[in-house]
């Protein structure tokens, strides 16, 4: 079985403990690899190898360029692993090999996009008097520590950590527990850029344990963590002890609404990627579609047929449509979920009980009929089960979009551009995908409202929260 470690300064270190995580393929079940599972002391080996690239200021004293063509090499070495670790990562957390090359060569584009916002950081004058020049700088928080979730585990790397670094600041990340492997293939493009030791640490251990240790760390001073509400507030709330900042992209619970005159086609196209991509394991994921009366039928017929066609299998398989979810326990979870909606009142139109073959496998699941009261309507499902909710005018589908804790995503479907605005405009979300879920780029702002936490990843907005504002005043006298 192939053996991984965590990469700590610069060199690859085994936990001290020699305690492994054993990582399994959720096609299978079978174990493909284990890694070694860091601890108190690898986490402190992880920090002080951060603060002390940070206090030598290597990366802030760097010239600028120079910074950001360290970025464009880590891009460039990014996409030539591309493969190797697209292909771990669709074994470890059962996603297409497509989809999983491409998290990759993204993270590769977003590094590349942050190295051209490197000379861009600028401060400001204010005018004081005229024996005062006042100046602003943005500086970086120093240690800058990053918890990332199963579902994306090397685009939620990359998106955090290219913005870290852009802005200065040294990273320590802790991946997740089920899926930690094809993160090491990353750690190779880091060695292959010659990135300076410490700058960048990947570790991988038990969130109760290695993580919760991690942020509350006395010598951290900043923290992203992207997963769970519930870990988010515990996350929070160490933060709040330490009054230090952190970024929280949390889960959602999102809802499509389909005006009678909406191109169906585009919601089936949505439903595709947004419900059955990815096992439906995506923190946007399209939920619950909140559908006018007059073209529910129709469309629940043509989102039947759309789930009887995909074919499900591991995702290693070009012609695979529907992949695995990520363990035996989120399958339950999923399964339980579809039977609580049945058992509340709504109608399977499709799936809604587990595959039975070997690994993890959920049926497509169209769940018609569903009450704003039922459990599958209000809490996050993670897996590809899809709510119909049914509405008559256009005030009560904002309502019903709306009456939710989350604030991840939301979208709208219809031709008319000034009721997808005004639509746009009413619903509670950190993004509103008009006619195409997903659609946005790593330059857009994405992140949540409510409890879908806040601060914003991706664009140039996500820069500010890695930046801290310090104010220059020099006497002329
Ligand atoms: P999770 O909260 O269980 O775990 C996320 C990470 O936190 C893991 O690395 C885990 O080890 C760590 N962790 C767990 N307990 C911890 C603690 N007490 N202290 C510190 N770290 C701890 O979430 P998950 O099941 O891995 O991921 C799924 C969730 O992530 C879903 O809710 C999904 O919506 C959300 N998500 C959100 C976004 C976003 O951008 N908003 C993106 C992807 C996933």
């Amino acid at each position: 079985m192939q053996h991984y470690k965590n990469f700590i300064d610069g060199k690859w270190i085994e936990s001290e403990s020699k305690e492994k995580i054993k990582v399994d393929d959720p096609s299978t079940g079978k174990i493909i690899g284990e890694i070694s599972c860091a601890k108190k002391t690898e986490v402190d080996l992880a920090v002080n190898a951060a603060k002390k690239s940070y206090n030598s200021r290597i990366l802030v004293d760097m010239p600028i360029l120079a910074r950001a063509k360290l970025m464009r090499k880590i891009a460039e070495e990014t996409r030539k692993v591309a493969k190797e670790g697209g292909e771990l990562l669709c074994y470890e957390n059962g996603k297409s090999i497509g989809g999983a090359i491409k998290e990759f060569n993204d993270v590769a584009d977003i590094f590349d996009y942050y190295a051209g916002l490197t000379d861009k950081l600028e401060g400001k004058t204010i005018p004081v008097s005229k024996n005062i020049f006042d100046y602003t700088v943005l500086e970086p928080f120093g240690v800058s520590a990053h918890v990332v979730p199963w579902n994306y585990p090397i685009a939620m790397i990359g998106r955090s950590l290219a913005c870290s670094f852009a802005t200065g600041n040294s990273t320590i990340i802790k991946t997740a527990e089920l899926t930690p492997l094809s993160a090491t293939i990353f750690a190779k493009a880091l060695i292959n850029a010659e990135v300076p030791n410490g700058l960048i640490n990947i570790i991988c251990g038990y969130g109760n344990e290695a993580g919760s240790y991690l942020v509350s760390h006395q010598d951290v001073n900043h923290v992203v963590f992207t997963g769970s509400v519930a870990t988010g507030k515990k996350i929070l709330h160490s933060c709040a002890d330490k009054a230090i900042p952190a970024i929280v992209e949390l889960g959602g619970k999102s809802a499509g609404i389909v005006y009678p005159d909406a191109n169906l086609d585009d919601v089936l196209d949505s439903a595709r990627h947004g419900i059955f991509g990815v096992a439906g394991q995506i923190c946007t994921a399209m939920s619950r579609l909140v559908v006018h009366k007059s073209i529910k039928d129709e469309l629940v017929d043509k989102l039947v047929n759309l789930s009887k066609s995909l074919k499900i299998g591991p995702g290693i398989d070009k012609n695979t449509d529907l992949t695995p979810v990520i363990s035996e326990n989120q399958l339950q979870k999923v399964e339980g979920y579809a039977r609580s909606g049945i058992q509340q009142g709504a109608e399977a139109a499709y799936g809604g009980k587990r595959v039975e073959r070997d690994g993890y496998f959920m049926e497509p699941t169209v769940l018609n009929n569903v009450s704003q009261d039922m459990t599958v309507a209000r809490e996050e499902i993670f897996g590809p089960v899809l709510s119909i909710l049914e509405y008559e005018e256009q005030e009560e589908a904002i309502k019903i979009a709306n009456d939710t804790d989350y604030g991840l995503g939301a979208g709208v479907f219809t031709k008319d551009l000034k009721k997808a605005s005004w639509t746009a405009g009413h619903l509670e979300a950190g993004q509103v995908y008009v006619n195409k879920w997903f659609a946005g780029s790593h330059a857009t702002p994405f992140g949540g409202y409510k409890q879908s936490g806040y601060s914003r990843e991706k664009g140039v907005d996500a820069l500010k929260s890695y930046l801290q504002v310090k104010n220059v005043g020099i006497s002329l006298n």
